[in-house]
C-alpha cells in the first residue's frame, strides 16, 4: 500500500520504518527539515534499540522516504497522523495545534485519485475524547474523499520497533456509518496484513472508545506505579522494604509484577502530560470528578523526585558545594528521549539548591549538552564519579544497575549511593563499604 505518516517523531519515525518492513510503500512527512535530512538519508535522529538498521535497510529498498514536501503525500491510501500533542505551558490540556496542522496538511494535499476508493486518515496521536469526531467532520465537509479511523499506538520506547511489528493489540476505532465503517476497516486490515495474520488480538470500536483506550491504558500504569510508590512510602516510615512488598502483592496473577518498581517516578513524553490532558478533558466533560483519583497519582508521582533530592541532602549534610553524580537522565533506559524526565528535574532541583553535577548518560549525553550548556555532563563514568559525595542511579540504563561497588568505591570522596530506581542490591552496596539509600527500602527518612 502507499502510505504516508505525517510528523516523523519518536513514534512517526519507527511508524513510516516498520510500515516500510511489512512491504508498504511509504513517505514520511515533517516538519522539522533537520530531522528529515537524517531520516532521508538513512540516519536516526533519536536513539532507539534496532531503529538504525529499520531504518537504512528501509531507505536502501526505496521503499521508505522522508521529505518535508506535503505535496509528497498526495497519492497515499493511507495518511497515519503522529504528531506531538505535547501539554499546554502552564495547564494541564493537550496543546492540538500540531494535530489540526497535520489534518490542514492533508485536505490540502491529499487526492485520491478518480475512482480510487477513498484514502484513509488513521489517527495513531494521543489526543482529547472528541477530537476523533471533529476531524471526522472537518473531513466530511473538505470536498475530499477522505474517511477517519483512530487507531492509537501503544508503542513502548526502548521496545519502539518490536511494539510496532508485534504489538500486543490493534485498536481500530470507526465510523459509525455502517459502509464507511467497513471501507475504513477492510483499508487498515491490509496495512496489518502481518501483524493480524499472526494473531494479533484487534478490538474494533468507534471514534471515543478508540480515543479513551489508549489515555485509559496510560492512566491505569500511571496509577500503578504512583501506588506502589505510595507504598515506598509508608516502607520508609515503617522500615518495611517496598520490593519485597512489590514481589509478593505481585505473585497475585489480578496484580501482576509489571509496572510495580518503587523509585523516582514515571516521566517521558506520554504518562505525564497524557494523565493531565485526560483530567482536563473530564473537566470540560462536566465529570471531572470521575478523574480526581489522577491528581493524586500525579502529585505522588512528583513528590518521589523531593523525595531523592531529600535523600541526596541527608545523605551528604547539606547539597551546597557537594560534588554529586548522577547516573542516568533519561526518562527510562534505552531512549534519548528526556521529556518530563524525573532524573532531568532531579538534577535541575540539586543544581539549584548549590550541588556541583557531573552527570552522565549513555544516550542522551550529547543532547543534554546542547540543551543544558550550564549542567556539567563529563565524557566518562570515572570522571562523573571521581570525587563525588553521592552517587544517584536515576535512570536504570544496564552499565549502571551492573556497576561493580568494590571498584568504584577508590573514586569517590564519601560512598554514598541513591538508587533512586531500587535497581542495585543494598547488600553488596554495604557490605563493599557504601551507605545504600533506596527508595522505600527500609531506610526512615
Ligand atoms: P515527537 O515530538 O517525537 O514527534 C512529533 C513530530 O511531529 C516532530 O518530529 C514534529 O516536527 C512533527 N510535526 C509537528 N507538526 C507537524 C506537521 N504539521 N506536519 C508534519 N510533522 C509535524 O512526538 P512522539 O513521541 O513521536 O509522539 C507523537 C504522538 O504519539 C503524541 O501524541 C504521543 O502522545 C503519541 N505516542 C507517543 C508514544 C511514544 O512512545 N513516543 C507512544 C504512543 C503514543
Amino acid at each position: 500500500m502507499r502510505i504516508s505518516v505525517i510528523g516523523c517523531g519518536y513514534l512517526g519515525a519507527v511508524h513510516a520504518a516498520s510500515m516500510a518492513q511489512l512491504g508498504h510503500d511509504v513517505i514520511g512527512l515533517d516538519v522539522d527539515e533537520a530531522k528529515v535530512a537524517k531520516l532521508a538519508v538513512g540516519v536516526a535522529p533519536f536513539h532507539e534499540p534496532g531503529f538504525d538498521d529499520l531504518l537504512r535497510r528501509g531507505v536502501e529498498s526505496g521503499r521508505l522516504r522522508f521529505s518535508a514536501d506535503p505535496a509528497e503525500i498526495r497519492d497515499a491510501e493511507i495518511h497515519f497522523v503522529a504528531v506531538g500533542t505535547p501539554q499546554m505551558s502552564g495547564r494541564l490540556g493537550a496543546d492540538m495545534s500540531y494535530v489540526d496542522q497535520a489534518v490542514t496538511t492533508i485536505i490540502e494535499h491529499a487526492d485520491p485519485a478518480d475512482g480510487a476508493r477513498p484514502a484513509l486518515v488513521a489517527g495513531k496521536s494521543t489526543v482529547p475524547v472528541g477530537t476523533a469526531e471533529a476531524i471526522a467532520q472537518r473531513l466530511a465537509s473538505s470536498g475530499k474523499r477522505l474517511l477517519l479511523a483512530w487507531n492509537p499506538e501503544f508503542l513502548r520506547e526502548g521496545f519502539a520497533i518490536q511494539d510496532t511489528l508485534h504489538p500486543d493489540r490493534i485498536v481500530y476505532g470507526l465510523p459509525d456509518d455502517r459502509a464507511d465503517g467497513e471501507l475504513a476497516k477492510s483499508i487498515l486490515d491490509e496495512c496489518y496484513a502481518v501483524p493480524l495474520a499472526e494473531d494479533t488480538p484487534l478490538v474494533v470500536a468507534n471514534y471515543p472508545t478508540a480515543e479513551l483506550v489508549k489515555v485509559a491504558a496510560n492512566s491505569f500504569l500511571a496509577t500503578k506505579i504512583s501506588f506502589i510508590n505510595a507504598m515506598a512510602e509508608l516502607c520508609d516510615v515503617t522500615g518495611g522494604d517496598v520490593t519485597r512488598l512489590a514481589e509478593a502483592i505481585g505473585h497475585d496473577d489480578r496484580i501482576g509484577r509489571k509496572f510495580l518498581q518503587a523509585g523516582i517516578g514515571f516521566g517521558g513524553g506520554c504518562l505525564p502530560k497524557d494523565i493531565r490532558a485526560f483530567m482536563a478533558r473530564a473537566g470540560e466533560l462536566g465529570v471531572d470528578q470521575a478523574l480526581t483519583f489522577l491528581r493524586e497519582v500525579d502529585t505522588i508521582n512528583l513528590r518521589r523526585r523531593d523525595h531523592a533530592v531529600h535523600l541526596a541532602e541527608e545523605a551528604v549534610g547539606g547539597l551546597e558545594g557537594k560534588k554529586i553524580a548522577v547516573l542516568g537522565i533519561t526518562f527510562k533506559p534505552d531512549t534519548d528521549d528526556m521529556r518530563d524526565s524525573p532524573a532531568l528535574d532531579i538534577a535541575g532541583k540539586l543544581w539549584a539548591a548549590g550541588a556541583e553535577l557531573a552527570i552522565v548518560d549513555p544516550a542522551a549525553a550529547d543532547k543534554l549538552r546542547d540543551r543544558r550548556p550550564d549542567l556539567n555532563v563529563p565524557d566518562t563514568l570515572e570522571e562523573a564519579l571521581e570525587g563525588a559525595h553521592a552517587v544517584m542511579v536515576l535512570t536504570p540504563w544496564r552499565e549502571f544497575v551492573e556497576l561493580d561497588p568494590a571498584a568504584v568505591l577508590p573514586l569517590v570522596a564519601a560512598p554514598n549511593v541513591i538508587d533512586g530506581r531500587n535497581v542495585l542490591d543494598p547488600q553488596r552496596w554495604n557490605d563493599a563499604g557504601w551507605n545504600y539509600f533506596g527508595m522505600g527500602r527500609g531506610v526512615p527518612t
